[in-house]
């Protein structure tokens, strides 16, 4: 499987490579040429997670792992996920479906593919030899995700940015808390934007990045995407692979572009809606073909407040047929803060995604209601999805939400709605009573340059 970039300067990779560099040199992201086709839906049911993940991830990884490889990697990613099924799919209302990803590590869709990720990039790296440093700048979830897949992971040391007094108690102690000494959680001084613009410099200090053997596990990773197609299959089969509606709670839409990827390769998938809450520029751009960043304004749903969404690059390539020239142009434009997507392109786009948003006031509602209605609690982020859902579900197609994170890591917008903070699940009790391990950092490359010399293991 050859590995192309949106940006087409880029050189052609294989599946391990792709997942190394993270980003392509010409600045985009890296697609597989052709989408594989898979066979044996209608065996899917009943198979364990780990299996279907293997049906599904071998395909596009070529030569990359052998089968003992990927297997063992897959079995050691998954073991970590708290639920038989990995993810269970639980009915809120005739029709409707809750896909819950939040039975993980850290309680976020995220464990499903940095879990996986960390076990390949440490089967890659003993292979080769090579020590690398993972930089991240997150706003809380992403973070927590690689800090707990990547700790005592072999030849990699993490380091991830955050903002100081900027992300929820649950999401700063799992960065905080895990003692490995390849992981290091850095509070920055400032805002998320000012985390990324710090990590933008890292990588643009091309010394700096071979010496400390930088790469990046964020969201465009095209090994990450990968991961997370298994589920759409696992669900599919749980309905009896009939046509099936998805509703996606949507940031940087890596988690719906892997369900087109899904859709591609042949499962069930009807529509694929993106649900965007009050920072709706995913919403705005399928509705009036005006891709425009706005100010992000803060909200309940934070994993989702987004300005820029990395991934809708990868979904623009293909509205474009592959018209590489195009999209760099495109991105070019973003410079000065958005473009008009063709009419062609539109409809591409129009016939692959449908959109809704909703307000902060809507997303509350929704948590209210769904506990009226069932004893179930949402966290913010599924609350949006399952709030776009209800006004898309139609009758004769099951509907299935995707359930991105557990109640637990947003207590106050839970408490807000229905006046309750949702426990921590058993395998995480202990959270608030382990200490914590941070090194505050000002908002400068040259601070940040030298904790990472001094601190890194390799
Ligand atoms: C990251 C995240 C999202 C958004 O996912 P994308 O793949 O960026 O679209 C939604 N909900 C939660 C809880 C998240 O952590």
């Amino acid at each position: 499987m050859r590995y192309v970039s949106t940006r087409g300067q880029a050189p052609v990779l294989d599946f391990e490579q792709a997942m190394l560099s993270g980003l392509a040199r010409d600045g985009g992201l890296y697609l597989p040429e052709t989408v594989p086709a898979i066979s044996g839906l209608d065996e899917m049911d009943g198979l364990p997670y780990a299996e279907v993940a293997y049906r599904v991830i071998r395909p596009f990884t070529g030569d990359s792992f052998t089968e003992d490889e990927l297997r063992g990697a897959i079995d050691r990613a998954y073991g970590r996920i708290e639920h038989a099924a990995k993810a269970p799919l639980r009915q809120l209302a005739p029709g409707h479906h809750l896909l819950e990803l939040f039975h993980g590590p850290t309680l976020a869709f995220k464990d499903f593919a940095m879990q996986l990720i960390a076990q390949l990039f440490e089967i890659a790296l003993k292979r080769s030899g090579q020590r690398i440093t993972i930089v991240g700048a997150t706003s809380g979830d992403t973070g927590s995700a690689a800090i707990e897949a990547f700790k005592g992971i072999d030849n990699v040391d993490v380091f991830i940015m955050f903002p100081h007094g900027r992300v929820s108690e649950v999401q700063r102690r799992q960065m905080t808390t895990p003692d490995a000494s390849n992981v290091h959680a850095l509070a920055v001084t400032g805002h998320f934007d000012d985390c990324q613009a710090r990590l933008k410099d890292l990588f643009n200090d091309h010394q700096f990045r071979d010496q400390v053997g930088l790469a990046g596990v964020n969201s465009i990773n095209w090994a990450r995407v990968v991961a997370q197609i298994v589920y759409y299959f696992t669900a599919a089969a749980s309905l009896g692979m009939r046509p099936t509606d998805f509703t996606v709670p949507t940031g940087n839409f890596g988690d719906i572009f892997a369900g087109s990827i899904a859709r591609a390769m042949g499962a069930p998938i009807r529509r694929l809606i993106v649900a965007t809450n009050q920072n709706d520029i995913l919403h705005r751009a399928l509705t009036t073909g005006e891709y425009r960043i706005g100010e992000v304004a803060p909200s309940i749903s934070p994993s989702m407040d987004i300005q820029v969404s990395s991934n809708f690059e990868r979904a623009l390539y293909w509205a474009y047929g592959g018209d590489a020239a195009a999209i760099a142009q495109l991105m070019d434009e973003m410079k000065t803060g958005g473009f008009t997507i063709s009419q062609g392109a539109l409809q591409a786009l129009r016939e692959q995604y449908v959109s809704g948003r909703v307000s902060e006031e809507e997303t509350i509602q929704m948590i209210r209601t769904i506990r009226a209605e069932t004893g179930e609690v949402l966290c913010p982020h599924s609350a949006v999805g399952a709030a776009v859902a209800r006004q898309h579900i139609q009758p004769g197609v099951p509907m299935v939400t995707l359930a991105t994170a557990h109640p637990a890591k947003f207590p106050d917008a839970v408490e807000k709605a229905v006046g309750l903070r949702p426990p921590l699940p058993p395998h995480m009790a202990d959270l608030f009573d382990l200490p914590e391990r941070v090194s505050r950092v000002e908002n400068d490359v040259d601070a940040l340059k030298s904790l990472i010399l001094e601190r890194r293991t390799n």
